[in-house]
């Protein structure tokens, strides 16, 4: 299958195996991942957030239930809301989420950038677990016709050294612990230059070590738009 259909799965079989109840998915575009996730009735919130809402409208309706889903409800009710914001913006409505997924989106971050999103990625938002996915730049070699970045768009291609020192120090800052995988394998040769998309899923320590300790007063900060919402 191809690249990005991987990432989902591998978001799909993590959403199998933990059974969050709060999912968050930064960068949800045309919220392809979402309508994958919809159908995992562990989840009871589903918030999709991007900066362009015309992304988000393109497909937003297919979100809806399907008229069977009206005739025979689920034991559990499940709610989705799609927001126009940046993830740049502290918004309390994605606080305290079992799952954030970021595929794809750090890259089309500014650098300077990177650290106010990362502060309030785990600092405030401040979910279980986060997946972050990003491509992978010592892989680009073996991508044909790739010279520069994978898309125009990307501010920033991480190596597997630069990803790993990112996500270690988030870790250190903010009370994490981080596996690294990915999905894309490399040819048997060359195995040590990794995936294709990197892949770090972080866990919140047992106990809250990091140096930036989130403070627990309810500030309702409200910075995105509500573009659609519908409960099943
Ligand atoms: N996650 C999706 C996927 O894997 O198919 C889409 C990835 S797409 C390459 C990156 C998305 O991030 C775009 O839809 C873009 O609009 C969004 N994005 C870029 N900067 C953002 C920001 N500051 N806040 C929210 N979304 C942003």
């Amino acid at each position: 299958p191809p690249l990005y259909m991987q990432r989902y799965q591998f978001v799909v079989d993590f959403v199998r195996r933990h059974k969050p109840k709060k999912v968050v998915d930064l960068g949800c575009a045309d919220c392809s991942l979402l309508r994958k996730l919809k159908f995992h009735r562990d989840i009871e919130l589903l918030v999709g957030v991007d900066i362009d809402s015309a992304i988000i409208r393109q497909k937003m309706y297919t979100l809806a239930p399907f008229p069977t889903e009206y005739l025979k409800p689920a034991d559990q009710p499940l709610t989705i809301e799609l927001y126009q914001g940046s993830v740049t913006e502290k918004e309390s409505r994605t606080r305290g989420s079992d799952l954030v997924t970021c595929i794809e989106l750090i890259e089309h971050l500014p650098l300077a950038e990177v650290e106010r999103f990362s502060e309030v990625l785990f600092g405030y938002m401040s979910p279980a677990a986060v997946i972050v996915s990003t491509p992978n730049a010592d892989f680009n070699p073996l991508l044909p016709g790739c010279s520069g970045f994978r898309h125009i768009d990307h501010k920033f291609e991480w190596s597997n050294s630069d990803f790993q020192n990112w996500a270690l120090e988030m870790c250190r800052l903010y009370g994490y612990v981080v596996e690294f995988t990915g999905v894309g394998k490399a040819p048997c040769n060359v195995e040590s230059i990794g995936f294709c998309s990197q892949i770090g899923v972080f866990h919140k320590g047992s106990f809250r070590s990091g140096t930036f300790v989130r403070s627990d007063k309810t500030e309702n900060t409200s910075s995105y738009k509500l573009l659609y919402n519908v409960v099943y």
